[in-house]
């Protein structure tokens, strides 16, 4: 470990001490909590590894803040989770291709906590067919005009901002006539209405767009470029998802990181299950599994990659976790939040393998991009938009 990256980590440990004490991130999982909790690192001076200091970070290059991420993955607090879009996938982008002004306005505040982001790409006919995306955006002066409706948007009820990509001209091809921008979600044209999952919690929602306003300056990159700037951030977001795991203490119960090999030898030992031998075997492919994500973190691997073994390792975690708990992990008593915790994951860990882009789509894309095989046919590349049937 570098002298860098050893301080870094050391400071951060001191900081979350100082920050939970001894609750390690378990305290109040709100809204505000965390917003604090950002606040308080950004005034610490560790907000942002390698985002530029102009822009209010610490100006690391991209692989030490690698490292210093991967030596802190054990720790990072649940606290984190809901800064997840905006921190890896928005913010990221924006550096790359925003304007320097509209990098000045929302980099800074993300970092402190004061902007919750939310992605807005999925629509109810455009999933993994991505760029058949159907809500418009239209100049109106200074403004665009966007209307239309998204659809499994994480974390929406709460975000202040949205990364939005819209058709911008249906007269140009299915992949050319897309432009990304940055919406404000607390306006009158945007509803949000928050979907129920089986697990009982509404993670994500329904966003109907009604002549919602976009000002012309939150353009993100140059006007029916946005596909390729989707495909980066879609890059970063793999990335980010392929590195995460459960916080090592803390009950984050998102249900969206793999559970920790360390988690479920705690809970065999607790339900007396370590002499099982199937229960054994299986800890043990947990084991391996979380040592090759760590490995392959370490290796410039295509982003793909690390999503697919994430979601693997996330399934074979949950399913473990149900192999120790038995009936524990599916119904529970109404006040023990263990098993609740350890349902919540089984029950959660199969959209894994969909948000961010499906697994088949995973594969797809390493054939064609990392393998360099043959495309997939397509009858919709050279037509325009507006002239495609529709789902
Ligand atoms: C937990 C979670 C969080 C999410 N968060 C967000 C978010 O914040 N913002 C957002 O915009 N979206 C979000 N999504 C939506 C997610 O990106 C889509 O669900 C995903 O892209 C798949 O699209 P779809 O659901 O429309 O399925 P479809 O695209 O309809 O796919 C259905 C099935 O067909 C398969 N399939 C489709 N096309 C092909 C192909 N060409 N080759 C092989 N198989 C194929 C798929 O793999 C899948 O199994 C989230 C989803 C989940 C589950």
């Amino acid at each position: 470990m570098s002298a860098v990256v050893s301080e870094y980590v050391e400071r951060f440990d001191a900081f979350y001490r100082e920050h939970f004490g001894q609750s390690a991130g378990t305290a109040g999982r709100t809204i505000g909590a965390a917003r604090a909790y950002r606040r308080a690192l950004s005034e610490a001076g560790l907000a942002g590894l390698d985002v530029p200091r102009e822009l209010g970070g610490i100006g690391l290059d991209a692989a030490t803040a690698a490292s210093i991420q991967s030596a802190l993955a054990d720790r990072i607090p649940p606290e984190e989770s809901i800064f997840g879009i905006g921190l890896n996938m928005a913010i990221p982008t924006i550096i790359e291709f925003g304007s320097d002004e509209l990098q000045r306005r929302v980099v800074p505040p993300s970092l402190r906590g004061e902007v919750i982001w939310c992605q807005l790409y999925s629509e109810p006919g455009a999933g993994s067919d991505l760029a058949g995306l159907t809500t418009k955006a239209e100049r109106d002066g200074d403004e665009w005009v966007v209307t239309g409706q998204k659809v499994w948007t994480s974390g929406a009820q709460h975000a202040d901002l949205g990364i939005i990509i819209a058709r911008t001209a249906p007269e140009r091809t299915k992949h050319s006539g897309i432009t990304m921008f940055v919406i404000d979600m607390n306006q009158p044209g945007v509803t949000v209405r928050p979907l129920v999952q089986m697990t009982g919690v509404a993670e994500f929602n329904e966003v109907f767009l009604d002549e919602a306003r976009v000002p012309a300056d939150n353009m993100v990159g140059e006007l029916n470029n946005g596909w390729s700037l989707a495909v980066r951030l879609l890059a970063h977001e793999r990335n980010s998802l392929g590195r995460s795991f459960t916080p090592a203490t803390g009950r984050s119960k998102t249900g969206r990181q793999p559970l920790r090999h360390s988690q479920l030898c705690e809970r065999a030992e607790q339900l007396g299950r370590t002499r099982d031998a199937v229960i054994r075997d299986q800890l043990a492919q947990v084991y391996i599994g979380e040592k090759l994500i760590e490995w392959n973190g370490e290796r410039d691997l295509h982003p793909s990659i690390g999503k697919l073994w994430r979601t693997r390792q996330g399934r074979l975690a949950a399913q473990v976790a149900h192999l120790i708990g038995g009936p524990l992990a599916g119904a529970w008593e109404a006040d023990d939040i263990d098993a609740d915790y350890w349902a919540y994951h089984v029950l959660n860990c199969r959209g894994m393998s969909l948000g961010g882009g499906t697994d088949e789509i995973q594969r797809n894309t390493l054939g064609e991009r990392a393998l360099g095989l043959p495309r997939e046919p397509s009858i919709d590349r050279e037509v325009p938009f507006r002239d495609l049937p529709r789902n």
